[in-house]
């Protein structure tokens, strides 16, 4: 390594600048694949190893290894194919075996070997007519009677690389990271728990993995090194939780079966034996002054926004207020309408409150706030809006955020910020909360990501659904395709059409994407001129956004054009088809989301998803014929994993968690519930990891996920 740096000594937070030989373009190289600092690197592992037999006799090569021997040439020949192009066939001889050479169109060479030099060579043993052979060996000619040192056996690990960045130049930095390391890795876990699962400790695991000396040395470094990264994570998760259980306090909601009975009067039908379930669940967390902490998980179409009502009711029941936030707007709006018309002719008061309703300075705005600050609003409705800093609740009890997935910690606390300060000494007050999301978490997942929320799972639909009809068509046949569906749009069903631009510009490239604003033209042009085609699109305001909803749920619209603003929430039971123009270009999640806006209803009708594509990548495919395969929404979220891998799955970087590296769910499976239990017991036995032995986890912790757990409060 040529340029020196400054002697600053390294250590695993150092950044790799710091290495000699990163300067600004291998640094960037390294940060492409997920490397800053020195402990980034000693987590990229090895994808495989290139085993280097060590020295031998000619006698002991073994095939399909790459052995290095020496002996002496004794014989040579050039083979040519004309015009300089040929082969270089060398007999090297050693104690009577006979090892055979061969170079390809290296000419050059012929000038370095005659019978009788001594040679050193490397390379991968084949069997060529009864003999062993390298083709295009290492070499190096040593003195007639020089007995050198014999090259050892090496494991040669081979890095994940880039272009830019090969895996001998990764393995040179590692190299030398190790040396300068030398014994200085500290181990945060405590001795006891590494014996207890005979696990070698950090340094020992990152040698195993980078300088493995016997084949299952990589395979014990790794586990140990996916242990720590699971069972840090875990304790975060741990951590945090403790902490709320001791810290927060939430209102203990008052119930009876009486409100139990004068709650479910409301809904327009039995509630499944799933929903109950989880309505249970739901009720008694509600009974504790510990902050319920929940995620309900239920496929599109299995009807959580019940269940979140009831929690809703609960709290007004006993004098609380609830509030229920949305991802857009136009989902807030339709449960706003449609918890008016539940609740219709009863005393409770429900607001909605979103950006686009009333901006943040409007009179109407601030008059809706005043209430809600005054408690004279029981149940409130909005968007992100909900957190902005002037809305202040009079005692709020329970937080329900519908359709999210990026579960917020941070959220959390916006809310709390939100309560009037009527607790016990010591304690913060907290509302309850409830996450619901449609895009099923697979469990793996959910024990890392979402390990800080219990989790209620809804199974199934409510009776009397139709199942959906899923068939993928090409453009070509979209003809068909539109002219089908007319012919039931004039038995007045509905049908969403959801293209992928809003319009014409994005559609003017080479790649014409179909875009709102001409499909519905052209629809309404060709295939439905009898009818009404209307569009709806995120640029649109949201008072007509509003409108055209509404003249879709009320039947006045029948084919609906659209963007992805009604991926999420819409419930529009008489809407029996949707079609999905450029279906390659959505995510698995997104489709599956699309599809779950019909098959709302109990008519007698076939719902069908037709999804049109061209498909041109891999990728592309693999999702169409995922989602053409199942309607169950779990079985897509694992698939869906499978396909993206967990770093990108519904953003989970968005979301601010330090990747995993090392650990791969779900393979790692055994591991992750194995550092469950670990974290568990140990912080039953040290709640804040005071102790002496826990002090560098502690730290650590706080440091790797001290943001995206919200660890900072704990302190
Ligand atoms: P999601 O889980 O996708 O949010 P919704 O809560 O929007 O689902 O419910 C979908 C539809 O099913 C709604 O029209 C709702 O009224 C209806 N629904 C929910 N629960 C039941 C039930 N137990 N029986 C009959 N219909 C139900
Ligand atoms: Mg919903």
């Amino acid at each position: 390594m040529t340029d020196t740096k400054p002697t600053t000594p390294i250590t695993l937070s150092s950044p790799v600048n710091n290495l000699p030989g990163v300067g600004k373009s291998r640094a960037a190289s390294l940060e492409k694949l997920g490397i800053q600092s020195v402990s980034d690197m000693l987590k990229h592992l090895p994808s495989r190893y290139e085993f280097l037999a060590g020295e031998s006799s000619v006698s002991e090569l073994k095939a399909d290894t790459i052995g290095t021997a020496r002996g002496i040439v004794a014989a040579k020949r050039w083979v040519s194919s004309g015009r300089g192009k040929g082969r270089l066939e060398v007999t090297l001889l050693d104690d009577g075996d006979t090892l055979r050479l061969v170079w390809f169109n290296a000419a050059y060479l012929q000038d370095k070997f005659f019978p009788g030099v001594h040679l050193r060579v490397t390379g991968k043993v084949q069997h060529f007519q009864d003999y062993p052979q390298m083709v295009n060996p290492k070499f190096e000619t040593l003195a007639y009677d020089e007995v050198p040192e014999p090259v050892k056996s090496y494991r040669r690990p081979i890095y994940p690389a880039t272009e830019k960045l090969a895996s001998g130049k990764i393995e040179e930095l590692i190299t030398f990271v190790l040396d300068q390391l030398g014994d200085e890795i500290p181990d945060p876990l405590p001795g006891t728990l590494l014996d207890h699962h005979a696990m070698p400790t950090l340094g020992e695991a990152i040698k195993l993995v980078h300088r493995p000396n016997m084949p299952d040395d990589p395979g014990v470094g790794r586990r140990r090194l996916a242990y720590n990264e699971l069972l840090l994570l875990q304790l975060g998760i741990e951590l945090k939780r403790q902490y709320n259980h001791d810290r927060l306090q939430a209102p203990e909601l008052r119930f009876s079966q009486a409100k139990d009975e004068h709650i479910r009067q409301r809904f327009g039908f039995d509630l499944t034996e799933s929903q109950a379930k989880v309505i249970t669940e739901i009720a008694s967390d509600l009974q504790r002054d510990v902050p319920m902490n929940r995620l309900v998980q239920g496929d599109v179409g299995s009807g959580k926004t019940v269940i979140a009502l009831y929690g809703l009711l609960m709290a007004v029941a006993d004098g609380y207020q609830g509030a229920l936030m949305a991802p857009t707007e136009l989902l807030a709006e339709q449960h706003f309408l449609s918890m008016n018309k539940t609740l219709e002719g009863s005393s409770v008061k429900i607001g909605l409150l979103t950006a686009g309703q009333a901006t943040a300075k409007s009179v109407a705005r601030r008059e809706l706030e005043a209430q809600i600050q005054a408690g004279e609003i029981d149940i409130i409705i909005g968007t992100q809006a909900l957190v902005s800093e002037s809305v202040q609740f009079n005692n709020l009890a329970l937080v329900v955020v519908d359709e999210q997935h990026r579960f917020g910690v941070l959220q959390r606390a916006a809310f709390r910020s939100k309560m009037s300060p009527q607790v016990q000494e010591g304690r913060i007050a907290s509302p309850h909360y409830l996450v619901m999301t449609a895009t099923p978490i697979p469990r793996t997942l959910s024990l890392t990501l979402f390990g800080d929320l219990d989790v209620s799972t809804i199974h199934g639909l409510p009776p009397g659904r139709k199942p959906i009809i899923t068939r993928v068509v090409r453009t070509y046949q979209s003809d068909d395709v539109y002219g089908y569906i007319a012919s039931r749009v004039a038995k007045g069903e509905q049908v969403y059409v959801v293209v992928p631009a809003i319009d014409e510009a994005e559609e003017a490239s080479e790649n014409p994407l179909k875009s709102v604003a001409a499909h519905s033209k052209l629809l309404q042009e060709k295939y439905f001129s009898d009818f009404t085609v209307s569009s709806m699109h995120g640029r649109l305001k949201s008072a007509q956004r509003d409108q055209i909803m509404n003249q879709f749920r009320a039947g006045k619209v029948d084919v609906l054009v659209a963007t992805t603003v009604i991926e999420v929430g819409v419930d529009v039971p008489n809407a029996t088809m949707i079609v999905i123009e450029h279906a390659e270009r959505f995510g698995l999640a997104q489709l599956h989301q699309l599809r779950g806006r019909i098959g709302r209803g109990t008519q007698d009708v076939k719902n069908l998803c037709v999804l049109i594509c061209d498909p041109v990548t891999d990728e592309g495919i693999q999702r169409v014929d995922a989602i053409a395969a199942t309607n169950d929404g779990f079985r897509i979220a694992e698939k869906d994993l499978e396909i993206r891998g967990m770093g990108d799955f519904f953003g989970t970087r968005q979301h601010g968690m330090p990747p995993l590296r090392v650990a791969k769910i779900p393979d790692d499976m055994d591991l992750l519930q194995l550092a469950k239990r670990d974290a568990v017991d140990m912080i039953k036995a040290d709640s804040q990891l005071k102790l002496q032995d826990n002090q560098t986890l502690r730290r650590l912790l706080i440091k790797q996920y001290g943001d995206a757990l919200g660890l900072i409060d704990v302190g």
